[in-house]
Parts: C-alpha cells; structure tokens; sequence
C-alpha cells in the first residue's frame, strides 16, 4: 500500500476500535471540562495524552521510557527537559541527522537540523567572509561573529573566532589563498565545537515548541479554530507550517493537494502532537526503512518500543532489531518473548491489538505499508511458542521448506528470509498443511496444537474437532491391523484424494475392509458420516481437505514410526511392493 494524502486520517482510524483518537466533538467538551477543574490545580498534568497515532504515540512512548514512567500524566517538566537533552544530543550526531532523520523521516528538519547541508551553510558563510580580505583579519570576524550569534548562538560564535584566531597566529600569519579558504572551511566543521553548537540549536527549538505547549494552555478557551488532526483536542499549530519536514508523509507545502485540506499552511496538526513526533524515531527500529509497532493497550506500545530505546541508549544508534531483515519475523519473535513475560500467558493478547507502520517519507518519496495483525493469529503464536516450542518450530521451518538442525541455523533464517507460515497468518490464510509432513507422513506438531489452530484461527467448534479425532483413531485401529503394503496402500487412497469423491471412496472402502476382518464397530455412524462429510464438504471455510489434513495428521501422529519403517523398506526393496 503506498499513501501520500490522507493517510493520517487512516492511521488515527486504526485505533478506532478502542475508543481512541475519536469524535472530535466529544473530546472538545472533555478537553474544556478538563481544563476548567484539573489544570488550575496542576499546570503539569496531562500535558500529554495518548491519541491513537502511531507516530505521535511511538514519540510518547520515548518520552515515557526516557523517563521509565508508564503513564503521560505522570510526566514531569524535569522528564521533558531530560527528554529534549537526550534526544538533542543523539540527533545531532551525523549517523542520525543525515542518515536517518533526513533520509527516511524528516527530510530537511528545521527543529532536529536534520539537513545534510546544515554544516556546509557554516562553512560557506566563514569562506565568504575570509573571502574578502583573503586574511583572517578582525574586521572579517566581527562580521563573522554578528552572523553566526545570529543564526546559531553566541557560544558558536566565540568558538569559531577563538579557532581562527589561533590559526591566525601559527598557520596563516599573512594573506590567505583560495586553497587556504577552502581548508579552513572544511577543517573547522569537522571540530566538536560545531557538533556542539547543532546539539544546543535542536534543544532550543524543541524547548520552544515546549514551551508553546505550555503557553497555549493557559491561553486556550475555546476551540475556534479547528482542532487537530490527530488528537482532536487543540487547536492547529501555525508558528511552523506542518510539512514532511517536520511530520512525516505529508508533502512538501509547494503543492496543496497532499493535504486533504488542501491547506497551504501545511496539515493542521497541533504543537502537543508536532512536539512529540519529534522523538518517534527514538522508538523505531530501522529495518532498510523505519518500522513503528504500535500496540494497544498502551503498556503494549510501551513494551514493543523498550528495544528500541535501550538500544539507542547503549549504541546511540537507531535500533537495528537485532539484525532481523524481515519486519514479520522481528515482530513473531517479539510476541512469543513478551508472552513469557506477562501474567496470563497467551490468553494476553485476546485484549490487544499490534499494527505495523513501515514507511519512509524523504525527498524522492514516501511510502508506507500498515500491517495489523489478525488478532486470533497473535494469540495461537503466543500458544503454540510457549505449549509445544519444538512443535513450533516446526511447523515454521516448513514456511522455508527446510528442515533445520539446529537453533542457530533457525535463528539465521528468522532474521534474514521471508517465511509462508509467518505470511499466512498475517493475512489471515490457513496454514493446515503445515503440520503435517507428508513426505515423510510425520505429524510436525502436538495434536493440542493442531486443536487450538483450529478452534482459535479456523472457527471450528469443539464438537467437530473430538468427532474428527475419535474417526482418525477408528482409522489408525483399521489401517494398524493391515500388512504393510495394504497399509500404504489404503493410505495413499487418502493422501492422493483431490476430489471430494475420492474422499469419500476411502471411507466406502475402509467400511468394506473392516466388515471383510469382522470388527464389530462401525467406522462411522451415518449420522457421524454426513455430519464429516456432507457439512463440512459444502462448507467453504472449512473444507473436506480441512478434514482431510486433520485425518492424516491424526494418522501419522498414532503410525508415524511404522509408517516409517515401511517406507524404509520399501526403499531398499527397490519397486518392491510398489503398485
Ligand atoms: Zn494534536
């Protein structure tokens, strides 16, 4: 899916279903109760609020794992001002600014100085200067001084006079070349000084957005102007127009028509939502372009972001997800980890919901793919990883056609290749064939397992699993009793049967064989035949092949060893019993 326009609208839509991000009316008249009661006792409180947006949410998470608080009420003016250092002091760095922030997130920042340029504009403007006089003289640095206090700070001004100076009087004592220019510009921006001098611009235009945020709130009445697209709750923020500068995936304000508004004053986003995206890329993981989890209920969000800011912390670098290439994989391996940790086990994530936002949004273009994940397929991962792990395992090595040896060798393919079992269950496609090998007519997983799949993600009812599994065992008490060759014989009648027909025929055939060997019992009662065959024949979700892979897993679950003796044999007794 590739969105420009609108897209926010859809990904505030997302949460809808949680009563977040919702009407802005009912907000309005809760923001205004809200102000009136609340405020006047605590300027601090309930600054922040969670809005359903998964960027300005991810940027809330950071703030709130900054300051290892779990509730946006709880955030204090000493975690926001800790927050800004932080995160001034990480942005500033080159691997973030040019790399990151402007290549994938914030192309052109005027708050992080996400421009590559940014450093060339400090250079260019001390060669113009020196270009005058060709000397260092003190005219040139006075005009120096006054142009850079005022486009950075005086500190970065005393900085750079102070280096000239010294150059000045051991290096370049008389007149200079256009080579000497041309070294003294490259060579000053490579100083700490000039890293410095970014990292106190970006505090300061985050602490002016800050400080807006607080501004507004004692000035705010009413709402007149429109709210914001996002949270619904405050009026749109104008002092910066709102581009993909400053948002990402909107446009660029040169042409209105990426603004659903058709607003050239850029989309109507307010300063509280402008404020926080701007930590959002600390709660990402790159991914070859950003990928942003966002989890409901909101602990959830919290927890799938920690990664991503502990790694930050430790390696000042955006998180890499542990060297995963595939955002799907990355994702799976996070909620069978998180499943160990909560209380309830699997049966946590029946109340939540993961959606992921895989984007990058710079100058030569911005796409982005939301993926939410079926919840029944969330919570059968969560199942399946932590009642059969082994079981697990197998059944997604065969979503890479391999049989792995080793939790290395599975570790590497996790991280790196694109898997049919992991793809299934995101949209929402039955992975039955997957547990059962039939090369090797081997069961992959627990029955349990194969029970829960089709309960929990199949929709079937309990009834019809027990009947499914009490006819398998009528099968394997036949089959167990044949020699060898009828056994494959009969069996293979089951494996190859395409055509409902077919299906049929094995169970004419089998009925005919038990009546031939005198078992009392019947295979099936003809109430239990029509029910197995007719129902779920017609029955488009789940099909007589449904029935069909439950039957085999059944069978090679009971005969697995047998069966595997036989085909041993057969295969040393070349054509052998071969039909
Ligand atoms: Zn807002």
């Amino acid at each position: 899916m590739c969105k420009r326009a609108g897209v926010h609208g859809q990904l505030v839509r997302g949460c809808g279903d949680f009563g977040v991000g919702g009407g802005e009316e009912v907000i309005s008249k809760r923001y205004i109760e809200h102000q009136t009661k609340e405020d006047q006792l605590d300027e601090n409180k309930n600054i922040f609020y969670w809005t359903g947006h998964p960027f300005v949410d991810a940027g809330l998470s950071s703030l709130l794992l900054l300051s290892g608080k779990e509730r946006p009420e709880d955030i204090k003016d000493e975690d926001v001002n800790n927050a800004i250092k932080f995160a001034a002091k990480i942005y500033s760095e080159k691997t973030w600014s040019a790399n990151y922030l402007h290549g994938m997130i914030f192309p052109n920042s005027g708050i992080l100085m996400a421009n590559p340029g940014i450093k060339g504009i400090i250079s260019k403007a001390i060669k113009n200067i020196l270009k005058k006089e060709m000397s260092i003289s003190t005219e040139s640095l006075d005009i120096l001084k006054e142009m850079l206090i005022k486009n950075f700070d005086e500190m970065l001004a005393k900085d750079v006079i102070e280096y000239l100076k010294q150059l000045k009087d051991t290096r370049y004592k008389t007149l200079l070349s256009e080579e000497d220019i041309r070294d003294i510009g490259s060579e000053i921006i490579k100083q700490k000084f000039v890293n410095e001098a970014i990292k106190r611009k970006i505090e300061r235009e985050l602490y002016r957005l800050y400080e807006d945020i607080k501004n507004q709130k004692k000035e705010y009445v009413e709402i007149s102007e429109g709210t914001c697209v996002i949270c619904g709750r405050y009026p749109p923020y104008h002092k910066v127009p709102t581009y993909m500068s400053s948002f990402p995936l909107l446009g660029s304000g040169k042409k209105a028509n990426y603004f659903h508004s058709g607003n050239l004053r850029g989309a109507d986003i307010c300063v509280h939502c402008l404020f926080l995206v701007q930590f959002m890329p600390l709660a990402s993981y790159k991914i070859g372009r950003v990928l942003i989890i966002q989890g409901y209920p909101y602990e959830l969000n919290l927890e799938l972001s920690k990664e991503a800011i502990q790694d930050v912390r430790i390696h000042r670098s955006a998180s890499n997800a542990r060297n995963f290439k595939r955002t799907e994989n990355f994702l799976f391996r996070k909620i069978i980890e998180i499943t160990q940790k909560v209380v309830g086990g699997y049966n946590y994530w029946r109340r939540a919901s993961i959606s992921l936002y895989y984007f990058i949004s710079n100058n030569q273009g911005q796409v982005i793919d939301i993926i939410n994940i079926p919840n029944p397929s969330l919570i059968f991962v969560a199942f399946a990883s932590s009642y059969d792990p082994q079981g697990w395992k197998n059944l997604v090595s065969t979503g890479w056609r391999k049989k792995l040896s080793t939790d290395e060798e599975f570790l590497n393919f996790e991280r790196e290749k694109t898997n049919e079992v992991y793809t299934k269950l995101l949209h929402n496609e039955s992975v039955l064939s997957h547990f059962i090998n039939l090369k090797n007519r081997d069961a992959n997983t627990k029955w349990e397992l194969l029970e829960f799949y089709c309960k929990e993600v199949l929709g079937m009812d309990e009834k019809a699993l027990e009947l499914i599994k009490n006819v398998g065992d009528r099968i394997v008490e036949t089959l167990d009793t044949l020699e060898e060759n009828k056994l494959t014989r009969r069996l293979r009648e089951l494996e190859n049967a395409t055509k409902l027909y077919q299906f049929e025929e094995f169970f004419v055939n089998l009925e005919k064989l038990r009546q031939r060997m005198k078992i009392e019992r019947p295979l099936m009662s003809f109430d239990e035949f029509s029910s197995l065959l007719v129902n779920y024949g017609e029955n488009l979700d789940i099909s007589w092949r449904t029935v069909k892979n439950l039957l085999l897993f059944r069978i090679y679950e009971k005969l697995h060893d047998k069966l595997s003796k036989i085909s041993e044999k057969e295969e040393t007794n070349e054509g052998g019993d071969e039909e």
